[in-house]
């Protein structure tokens, strides 16, 4: 291998950077040509790819986003636009490509291995919803983000007997909302894990106004689940609580990467490229009891989510 790819696809997160500038230094030194494919699978297909240079990816690694641009591109599961695109990676003699993203990003780079374009995915979403890996790069960032806003949430309703209902991200997987629950003190947390049952919920919020006379109650609430608006008023309505619902939104997919997704991106991008060199494709990265390791994408699609009971079960214990 002698020319090597690299692209973000799907949502972006805080450490594609870091992943971008992994691959692109590891690559350099160990003798490759990298290349940036802007745009995601939408760049590949249109030809939109540069070379990458030591420099061009200096001064990124504490930077969120990614320099690359990410795009989704829903016609990528259609063999004559996926032909487009190795066409332009033949044009210019890439062989083979590191991709950053989520599970749909898997698919596509699975489905390019399959006709002969070696591909390894790291797994770059704040979700943490890649079930092989134990984080996803983006997460722990993601979690900074929403404890440092919980935080704030907690002292205004300190202050007016309300109780804060709070969405955070996490695409069906309940981690942002459990781990940020758990390190802000949360009163209540939602996940698709757990369940809603709304009248369970407005019942343990009148039980924690009435016999715990609590000040203030923070609910954690993953997105996706329930219209959090509605939900508050109800609280208003039905416990001696007012009722106020914050969606955090896209605040936290932005910001700097915390040190611990800088480094597992840069960990994760080593690993790549290294695989790459040995001709391997088809696999993704991930870390695995703070191991980094390469499992086959066929694998890693089809694996449960692990419970998250014993980190529940840790959450009602300190309520
Ligand atoms: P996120 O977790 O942020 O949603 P994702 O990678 O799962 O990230 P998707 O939109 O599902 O985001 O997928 C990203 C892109 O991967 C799609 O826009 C499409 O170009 C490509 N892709 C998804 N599924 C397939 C598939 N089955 N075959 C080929 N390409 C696919």
């Amino acid at each position: 291998v002698k020319r090597i790819g690299i692209l973000t696809s799907g949502g972006d997160s805080p450490g594609m950077n870091a992943a971008i500038r992994a691959v692109t230094r590891v690559g350099i030194n160990a003798g490759l040509e990298v290349f940036g494919i802007y745009n995601g699978y939408k760049g590949m297909t249109e030809g939109y790819i540069e070379p990458l240079t030591r420099e061009s990816v200096g001064e990124i690694v504490n930077r969120g986003g990614t320099i690359l641009g990410s795009a989704r591109l829903p016609e990528f599961k259609d063999l004559d636009v996926r032909q487009k695109a190795v066409k332009q990676l033949q044009k210019r003699g890439i062989e083979a490509v590191v991709v950053v993203g989520g599970d749909g990003s898997y698919r596509g780079a699975l489905a390019l291995t399959e006709m002969g374009v070696n591909c390894i995915g790291l797994p770059g979403t704040i979700d943490n919803d890649i079930t092989c890996t134990d984080y996803t790069i983006g997460f722990q960032t993601a979690l900074e983000t929403v404890v440092e806003c919980i935080d704030k949430l907690r002292d205004t309703s300190n202050s007016h007997h309300r109780c804060s209902i709070v969405e955070v991200m996490g695409n069906r997987c309940g981690d942002l909302a459990l781990w940020s629950g758990i390190a802000c003190g949360a009163e209540i947390i939602v996940t698709s894990e757990t369940g809603f049952d709304e009248e369970e919920v407005l019942g343990r919020l009148r039980d924690l106004d009435l016999i715990k006379k609590k000040r203030h109650a923070i609910v954690v609430i993953s997105e996706k689940i329930t219209d959090v608006d509605q939900f508050a008023k109800k609280v208003s309505l039905n416990t001696g609580f007012a009722g106020r619902a914050t969606t955090l939104g896209h605040i936290q997919r932005g910001g700097s990467p915390c040190p611990f997704d800088r480094l597992l991106a840069s960990q994760m991008g080593e690993k790549a490229v290294d695989l790459l060199m040995q001709g391997i494709g088809g696999q993704c990265i991930a870390i695995r009891d703070n191991k980094i390791v390469a499992i086959p994408i066929t694998e890693a699609l089809g694996m449960p989510h692990e419970s998250r009971k014993p980190l529940m079960n840790l959450f009602e214990r300190l309520v």
